[in-house]
C-alpha cells in the first residue's frame, strides 16, 4: 500500500495532504506560502510537513510513493520548469529537479485547475464517471478535462481553458488580452460588475454594498428582481459555454465548482436549464451537471491522483 503527498500551492497558502491509494485524506495541513523566501525554502517546509504528517499517522517516509504538486500558472511540464507564477512572483525555476532533491521523492506538477479537475473526477462529484468536464467559477472561470480518468492536458496544458472561450466577440476586455471571454460574463467578477452597474442606474437597491457575488445571491434570495436577473444572465452564459464544451467532449459528468458554486442549487439550476437550451439534446441528456464536492481538498486529492497515476501506472 502506497501513500501519496498531495500539494496545492497558492499565492497565500500551501495546502498539503497525505493521501491513500483510494483517495482518502489521512493527514492534512496548510501553511503560509511566503513565496519571497524562494522555492527551495518552500520545498524544505514541504518536507518538514510531510515528516510531521507521517509521524502523526504512524507511517514512514519510505511508504510515500511520490509527490504531486498543483501550481497556479504556466508550467513546462516536460522539463519540470515553472515558466511563470504571477501570484508568487516566480519565473523560470527548475522546480522538479530541486523539489526531488530536497524531498528525495518522485515529484510531478500540473496547473492547479487541472489537478482540481482530477481530484473531483477521482473521489468527488465525478467519481466513477468516464469523461468529466470541471469548471471553476470564482474571480475567473477555470476548467479541466478528464477523459477515462486521466487528465487531458493538450499539447501544453491549456486544454480545458473554458474561461477563455470567446463567447461575445465585441465584449468586455479580459485579463488574457482578448475580449468577450466566458469569464468576463460568467464569473463572480462579472456578477459583481453587472450588479453595481444596475445599482448606479438606480435599478437595484443601492443600500446594500456589493463586495462579492454572495451579496448578489443574497439580494436575489430576498426577491430583488434585478439581482435574480444578474444571476440568471451569468448562469445563462455559463450554460452556453458548457454546452460548447459538452458538444465537443460529450462528457457524462460536468462538475461546477469554485466560489460561486457555493450558492448551490440557486446557481446550478439556471445553469442547467441554459445548458439544456444550447447543448445538443442527446449530449445534454447524458451529461449530469453536478456541484463540486471536495471544496478546498480537490487540489491536494487531484495532486495525489496525478502522482499515483505516474508511479503506479
Ligand atoms: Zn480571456
Amino acid at each position: 500500500v502506497s501513500l501519496f503527498f498531495g500539494v496545492d500551492i497558492g499565492g497565500t497558502n500551501v495546502k498539503t495532504a497525505v493521501v491513500s491509494d483510494t483517495g482518502d485524506i489521512l493527514y492534512k495541513h496548510s501553511f503560509e506560502t511566503l513565496a519571497e523566501r524562494g522555492m527551495e525554502d518552500l520545498c524544505r517546509r514541504l518536507k518538514e510537513t510531510l515528516v510531521q504528517g507521517l509521524d502523526t499517522i504512524g507511517r514512514s517516509y519510505d511508504e510515500v510513493a511520490g509527490v504531486g504538486v498543483g501550481l497556479p500558472g504556466f508550467l513546462d511540464i516536460e522539463n519540470g520548469v515553472i515558466i511563470d507564477l504571477v501570484n508568487l512572483g516566480w519565473s523560470n525555476i527548475p522546480f522538479i529537479p530541486i523539489a526531488e532533491d530536497v524531498l528525495g521523492l518522485k515529484v510531478v506538477m500540473e496547473n492547479d485547475a487541472n489537478v482540481a479537475a482530477l481530484g473531483e473526477s477521482w473521489t468527488g462529484a465525478g467519481r466513477g464517471a468516464k469523461s468529466v468536464v470541471c469548471v471553476t467559477v470564482g474571480t475567473g472561470v477555470g476548467g479541466g478535462i478528464v477523459i477515462n480518468q486521466r487528465l487531458y492536458r493538450g499539447v501544453n496544458g491549456l486544454a480545458g481553458e473554458i474561461g477563455h472561450l470567446v463567447v461575445d466577440r465585441d465584449g468586455y476586455p479580459c485579463n488574457c488580452g482578448r475580449r468577450g471571454c466566458l469569464e468576463t460574463l460568467a464569473s463572480a467578477t462579472a456578477i459583481i460588475r453587472r450588479a453595481r452597474e444596475l445599482q448606479q442606474a438606480g435599478e437595484l437597491d443601492s443600500s446594500c454594498s456589493i463586495t462579492g457575488a454572495e451579496d448578489v445571491f443574497h439580494l436575489a434570495a430576498l426577491g430583488h428582481d434585478k439581482a435574480i436577473q444578474v444571476i440568471h444572465e451569468a448562469a445563462d452564459w455559463l450554460g452556453y459555454g458548457l454546452a460548447l464544451v459538452a458538444n465537443t467532449i460529450n462528457p457524462d459528468v460536468i462538475v461546477v465548482g469554485g466560489g460561486v458554486s457555493k450558492a448551490g442549487e440557486s446557481f446550478l439550476q439556471p445553469v442547467a436549464s441554459s445548458f439544456r437550451k444550447y447543448a445538443l439534446p442527446l449530449v445534454a441528456e447524458t451529461a449530469a451537471l453536478r456541484l463540486a464536492q471536495l471544496g478546498n481538498d480537490a487540489g491536494v486529492i487531484g495532486a495525489a491522483r496525478l502522482i499515483s497515476q505516474r508511479v503506479l501506472a
